[in-house]
């Protein structure tokens, strides 16, 4: 969980503010990585993004004091007020875009299983956008734009480059691949990396508006992909583990 604090103030902010709005200074992001269970709501009454009931609402608190609501299939009961809660990581993990990529991306990242973000300071990574030097200004090309500078800012300690093609690949620690994936249109690249953090939106039909923005992160093109066809169509299945938001209540049916 990320806050954006004013440490002057003490004000805080769930979205991005990069001044406060109180006395104009730079904002400093706030992480979290402990949580216990604050108090819970189970949900037993359906509705359009949440058809599958019944589901659990927990309101975690981190080590700072912030409080946030975390949607779960798991059911509490009062015993478990106080106690640890823990993310647990999967092959695959699937975040939805709220605020910024930046965010997700980072959070995505972290519930990776067998993936430390950490190992990778002062390697070379590269991030393979192949659509960045498109003349049109696509959906598609708007998007790597964005997941490039957010993975930049994710990888901060690691060397970057992001580039179209796949040169030389010996070079490099860790090849990202970021496809974007949308219901029935094909998808871009992914078959080269060493891990991929993919942009998928769910907007099935031609100029409805996007429902879901996620990232959906994997160490293999194909288990995210798999997870993506589940999560937007019902095809196929995936055995691995997914973590992250719970998603399968907001398959489409
Ligand atoms: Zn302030």
């Amino acid at each position: 969980m990320i806050r954006w604090l004013c440490k002057t103030c003490n004000l805080r902010w769930i979205h991005p503010v990069e001044v406060c709005i109180n006395c104009n200074s730079k904002t400093e992001r706030q992480f979290s990585t402990k949580y216990t269970v604050a108090g819970f709501t189970e949900i037993t009454v359906p509705s359009t993004l949440h058809p599958k009931v019944p589901y659990t609402v927990l309101l975690l608190k981190d080590e700072h004091g912030n409080l946030m609501p975390k949607k779960t299939m798991k059911r509490f009961t009062d015993a478990d007020i106080g106690s640890d809660f823990l993310f647990e990581k999967g092959d695959v993990a699937v975040i939805k875009v709220k605020y910024d990529y930046y965010a997700a991306i980072l959070n995505a990242l972290l519930l990776l299983q067998d993936f430390d973000i950490h190992s990778y300071k002062n390697k070379r990574i590269l991030i393979h956008a192949e659509l960045l030097d498109e003349k049109k200004d696509t959906l598609e090309k708007k998007s790597q734009l964005e997941m490039a500078n957010a993975i930049k800012q994710a990888f901060a300690e690691s060397i970057v480059d992001v580039d179209r093609k796949l040169a030389d690949k010996t070079e490099y620690a860790l090849i990202i691949d970021v496809p974007f994936m949308r219901v029935n249109h094909q998808t871009l690249s992914g078959k080269n990396s060493t891990l991929t953090i993919a942009n998928a939106i769910l907007a099935p039909n031609k100029d409805e508006p996007t429902h879901l923005n996620m990232i959906i992160t994997g160490n293999s093109f194909n288990d995210v992909k798999s997870v993506f066809e589940v999560i937007t169509a019902g095809k196929g299945e995936f055995k691995g583990k997914v973590a992250g938001d719970e998603l399968e209540a907001n398959i489409r049916v």
